[in-house]
């Protein structure tokens, strides 16, 4: 069995030295009411990074010395558990493990036949449950009103901007190359895309592509890119801090503008939230989005990394842009 763990706890921009890979023979037999899984696609996710700190959050920090989890689909090799029968696929918090051992608590059953496997951990998955219950219950969009999604090329994004369009919204989306916005408008169907990279004026070029102003604004990335949307909000508009991936690897506070006088002056919500503080949404979420799948209204990509020895360098390309969609490792 091969295990990542975390070695250092990262300062700043995370680095590969700050994970640890062990291999050893584990004891893989099981008991009574146990698993035995074997890893076949990994998550990485931003919000890993929070957890490789100690600074206080919503979950509790990686132990140093210990494995990392994340997102995981993996097979059932073996069970002594009535829930699960062998050759089953599961998606869960797993370790960052090639096989481990299960008690089964918190994993679900994924269905091969419904969706390729690793869409279980994206628009199938967290992501797209984060996109889902961001927008429609912090949003709260109504027709004809103008959305625009930062990081709109990443998982959580490009869902966003498709359920804007399906629900009627005018949609721009915000991301760091030309290839992407390209794709957000071609692939994903966004009225209009800026890359943040290539923008001399990010204020203009947003109010340029919402002359109506801007009535919802979904944030992943927060700092400066969050700072220029706040010019062209509308009265009443609703901001949905999802994340803020430009001040997560920060080793000072970054210097943002001062966003009361935008929020006063427009009767604007600005509001936080945690997916999993939604999980009385989760079925309709899932049958909505599996339902869009199906009907060919909703798509996806990935950025799919083989090996299990690339799971550090795939989460810390996450802060580079590398990639497109979700970003998902496969063993
Ligand atoms: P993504 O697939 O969006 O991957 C991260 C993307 O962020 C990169 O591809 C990159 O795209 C962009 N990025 C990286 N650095 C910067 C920067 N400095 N400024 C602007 N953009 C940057 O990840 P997810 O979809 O999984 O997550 C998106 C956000 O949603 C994250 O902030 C994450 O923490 C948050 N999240 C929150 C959840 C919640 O419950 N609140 C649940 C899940 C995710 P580009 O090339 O465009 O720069």
């Amino acid at each position: 069995t091969q295990t990542i763990l975390l070695k250092n706890r990262p300062e700043g921009r995370p680095t590969l030295s700050d994970f640890e890979f062990t291999s050893e023979d584990a004891d893989l037999t099981i008991s009574s009411g146990e698993l035995l899984l074997e890893s076949k696609y990994v998550s990485v996710d931003p919000y890993l990074r929070g957890r490789m700190s100690d600074a206080k959050s919503y979950v509790a920090p990686f132990e140093l010395n210990k494995p990392i989890h994340s997102g995981v689909i993996a097979k059932v090799l073996e069970s002594k558990n009535d829930q699960f029968s062998t050759g089953d696929y599961v998606s869960g918090m797993l370790d960052w493990k090639t096989k481990q051992v299960s008690k089964g608590d918190g994993l679900l059953k994924v269905d091969k036949n419904k969706a390729p496997l690793s869409a279980f951990l994206g628009v199938l998955g967290m992501t797209g449950l984060t996109a889902y219950c961001g927008l429609t219950q912090i949003g709260k969009p109504k027709v004809g009103e103008t959305l625009i999604v930062s990081g709109a090329a990443g998982a959580v994004g490009s869902v966003v901007g498709q359920i804007g369009k399906i629900l009627g919204l005018k949609v721009i989306g915000i991301a760091g190359s030309d290839e992407k916005v390209n794709m957000l408008k071609s692939k994903f169907g966004f009225d209009a895309a800026i890359n943040y990279n290539t923008s001399t004026d990010m204020k203009a070029d947003i109010a340029k592509a919402a002359p109506n102003g801007v009535d919802i604004y979904f944030d992943n990335v927060g700092g400066p890119i969050s700072d220029a949307v706040l010019f062209s909000i509308n009265k009443f508009a609703r901001i949905v801090n999802c994340g803020a991936i430009s001040v997560y690897n920060a080793t000072e506070l970054p210097k943002s503008i001062s966003v009361q006088p935008f929020l006063v002056k427009n009767s604007a919500l600005m509001q936080g939230f945690i997916v999993s503080n939604y999980e009385d949404k989760f079925p309709e979420a899932m049958k909505n989005l599996s339902t869009w799948l199906s009907e060919g209204k909703l798509t996806y990509t990935e950025t799919i990394v083989e090996g299990f020895e690339k799971i550090p360098k795939a989460f810390i390309d996450l802060f580079d842009g590398k990639n497109t969609g979700k970003m998902v490792v496969k063993l």
